[in-house]
């Protein structure tokens, strides 16, 4: 469902003086201006790797004209501007039918913890480099027995002078087998030191004593990996913040991806709800509003934690009420599309079939990754509300 525009002016180059509503007419215009090159970024491979190859090469379409370098500092790649243009950049791209390419969600959730936190040389030197495509990132917090309860984790990190030497295990870690990099949480405090004792470390992930096995999801592709460290050198240049003080990265993280993120998503399934609307329409009506309500809910959540961002304000754990509508409309979407189209999600084999599926299927997983929906009901009943602790 590609814009069209009746009248053409010339497109304007993305400058970091723009308002938000010329940035908005100007890049509508190059997509339009561009479609055809465009185009091969609308029909994604269906395996992995050709998926990752084609997005990353529209990542770097995007850098070289200059989009996605909006609301980037220009000592990182970008070419200024408010954290806003950021957001609608990503929302255009996805009323227009393209999908977000992949480093366009790293670059959401782990990119500003990197600005924020990495010592000045290491963030001029990657940021650039994950901007124009030309590498992605990992995300290595979750163990096999630290998921929800992250502050037990327990890969450690043992300081040899100059370096951290790092053994242990990660799990669940998305895309990590295409990673040129890993944001990792290690233990560097005593075994029971909790979130006390934890330092975020910046990866390579070629370096020796890494290993990565790729565990397939029930879509059938290797989404994730599990990670081995076996006494892993990394260098002291390479922590992400304080030592001892990585839960302040993790948890700034968490509001990334819980907020920033979730603005992504709320335009990708808004562009999902009227392709359900356009392709089944025996639809209930009542049962398409309430999509409507809970997508423009998500819309209205991740709006604010946008411009706290932008504004530099923290959050908190507001960002949870974001994290938790984010599932709850998504498993309704794509619960709503198998009620409506059961022949398409059930037996059919086309490609529009194929991607209905993956995304009913991939729609379960939203109320477990960036923190189960459980979790963020504890948080909101315990931190916001002020209900009474379990005990
Ligand atoms: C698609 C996908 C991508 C992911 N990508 C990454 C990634 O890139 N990097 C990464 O580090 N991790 C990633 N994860 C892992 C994810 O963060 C964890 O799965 C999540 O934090 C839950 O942890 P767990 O799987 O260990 O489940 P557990 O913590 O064992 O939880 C199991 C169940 O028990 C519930 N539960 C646990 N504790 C409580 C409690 N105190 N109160 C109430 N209920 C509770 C949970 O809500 C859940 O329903 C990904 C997961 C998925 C599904």
């Amino acid at each position: 469902m590609r814009t069209s525009l009746s009248t053409q002016p010339p497109v304007t180059e993305p400058r970091a003086d723009m308002t938000i509503e010329e940035v908005r007419e100007s890049f509508r215009h190059w997509l339009v201006e561009r479609a055809d090159a465009l185009e091969r970024f609308t029909e994604l491979p269906t395996d992995v790797e050709g998926i990752f190859d084609t997005l990353s090469a529209m990542q770097r379409e995007l850098y070289d004209a200059g989009w996605i370098r909006l609301g980037w500092p220009e000592q990182l790649g970008g070419l200024g501007g408010d954290i806003i243009l950021r957001a609608v950049i990503s929302e255009e791209l996805a009323a227009a039918g393209y999908p977000p390419p992949f480093s366009f969600a790293t670059q959401e959730v782990l990119g500003p913890a990197v600005a924020r936190f990495a010592p000045v040389d290491l963030r001029e030197e990657v940021l650039p480099r994950l901007l124009r495509g030309d590498e992605s990132w990992c995300q290595g917090f979750s163990e096999p027995g630290a998921g929800s309860d992250l502050a037990s984790l327990r890969t450690k990190a043992v300081d040899a002078g100059d370096h951290w030497v790092v053994t242990g295990e990660k799990i669940w870690t998305s895309w990590a087998q295409f990673a040129d990099r890993c944001l990792l949480l290690t233990r560097t405090g005593a075994p029971d030191s909790s979130h006390r004792g934890i330092t975020a470390l910046f990866v390579d992930m070629d370096t020796p004593g890494i290993t990565v096995s790729p565990l397939t999801a029930i879509t059938g592709e290797a989404d994730f990996s599990s990670l081995f460290f076996d006494e892993v050198r990394v260098p002291k240049t390479r922590t992400i913040g304080e030592v001892n003080g990585g839960w302040a990265v993790a948890m700034f993280i968490l509001s990334c991806e819980r907020g920033a993120a979730a603005w992504q998503r709320q335009a990708w399934m808004r562009w999902r709800m009227e392709r359900l609307a356009a392709e089944a329409p025996d639809l209930d009506p009542v049962r398409l509003g309430e999509v409507f309500e809970l997508v423009s809910s998500l819309r209205l959540l991740s709006r604010r934690t946008l411009r706290a961002l932008n504004a530099g304000t923290d959050l908190g754990v507001l960002p949870s009420f974001d994290k938790h509508v984010m599932s709850t409309a998504e498993k309704f979407l794509f619960d709503t599309a198998l009620t409506a189209l059961p022949q398409t999600l059930l037996v059919d084999a086309d490609r529009t079939a194929r991607d209905w599926r993956t995304d009913y299927l991939y729609s379960r997983a939203s109320s477990i990754y960036g923190g189960a929906k459980e979790i963020q009901r504890n948080i909101i009943g315990e931190r916001i509300l002020g209900l009474p602790r379990e005990n």
